[in-house]
């Protein structure tokens, strides 16, 4: 059987992520894209596609040679019609994602929000190892999760299941992006770990964070960890409580998934063992002994690729040969 191709597309508020990768997983090309907000995102997909035909010409690839399209976009996706209820970030509103994509290109295609399609991503050929439950933690500007529980990767009545970093964490606490408060990535994002920091100063603390502070007119979350381990006790705290409500918040979620593993990526991972060995205490701390026992905390292996191998890996799992 001649070997086929599936075309990988992570849709983000500033770039598009494209891909084309072989079935066996080998990445032929992968590019990107400048996303373009104009009316509402309504031009994206003809961007996608007119981008896709061209590097396919490049590679002298016929669009038959195609199983699909697969797409992640930053929002809630009803996965069953391929619509974006919401995508805050792009404008979109019960976007028709699939159905435009299939017209463009006559080729089947699935979409999936952007946290599960990396979670299938790091699952495929990353971290993952191809576990049969998993869990995987986005940590940057916000929280995002994907969960894969019996070999699929679970998307809820509505889109909206595996949405850990909407998990309560603190019934009074910060308002979030989602219209509530206290939810998990008020306090362990790194938008989160900056607000902590500027309270911090704010309230007159002695800490380092307050020099950096009038020094660069900022805080970043890179600082707290910089400045955690070089002593400074205020940061440690900050640090200690992101992730001590972190590993309560998968603690939790591993209590409904029994994962074998956790996947940690996002741009706060980047902070290594700083952030995985408390992390991994807070989990035991919280967790049932057997859960505990049976997962596995990995860092995430494909960084920003993840979405479109993941996006690729939907088409494939979909079959829609
Ligand atoms: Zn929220």
């Amino acid at each position: 059987m001649a070997e086929k191709y599936a075309v990988g597309v992570d849709i983000g508020g500033t770039t598009v992520k494209l891909a084309i990768i072989k079935e066996t997983g080998d990445i032929i090309e992968k590019w990107e894209i400048k996303t373009n907000l104009e009316d509402n995102g309504a031009s994206i997909p003809g961007d996608i596609w007119k981008s896709v035909s061209r590097k396919l010409e490049t590679h002298g690839l016929r669009s038959s040679e195609l199983l699909g399209i697969g797409a992640g976009a930053p929002g809630f996706v009803d996965k069953s019609t391929g619509d974006v209820a919401v995508a805050v970030n792009i404008g979109w509103k019960d976007f028709a994602l699939a159905d435009k994509l299939e017209q463009l290109s006559g080729l089947p295609a699935v979409v999936d929000n952007d946290a599960n399609i990396a979670a299938l991503g790091e699952n495929w050929l990353g971290a993952g190892n191809q576990a049969e439950n998993l869990i995987a933690v986005t940590i940057g500007t916000g929280v995002g999760g994907g969960i894969i529980a019996n070999g699929k990767v679970i998307s809820g009545v509505n889109g909206t299941a595996g949405e850990i970093g909407h998990i309560t964490v603190e019934t009074d606490g910060a308002p979030c992006n989602c219209g509530r408060n206290g939810c998990l990535e008020t306090v362990a994002s790194a938008t989160g770990i900056v607000r902590q920091a500027n309270q911090s100063v704010e309230s007159g603390h002695k800490t380092v964070l307050t020099t950096l502070f009038e020094k660069n007119g900022k805080i970043s979350a890179k600082d707290v960890f910089e400045s955690a381990a070089a002593g400074d006790r205020i940061s440690s705290r900050i640090i200690e409580r992101v992730t001590d409500v972190l590993g309560l918040a998968i603690a939790n979620a591993a209590t409904v998934v029994n994962p074998s593993k956790i996947v940690i990526g996002g741009g706060v991972s980047d902070a290594g063992e700083q952030l995985l060995i408390p992390l991994r205490k807070a989990f035991d701390k919280y967790a049932l002994p057997r859960i505990s026992d049976g997962a596995e905390f990995v860092k995430a292996k494909l960084g920003n690729d993840a979405g479109v191998i993941g996006a690729a890996y939907l088409v494939k799992q979909n079959g829609k040969a």
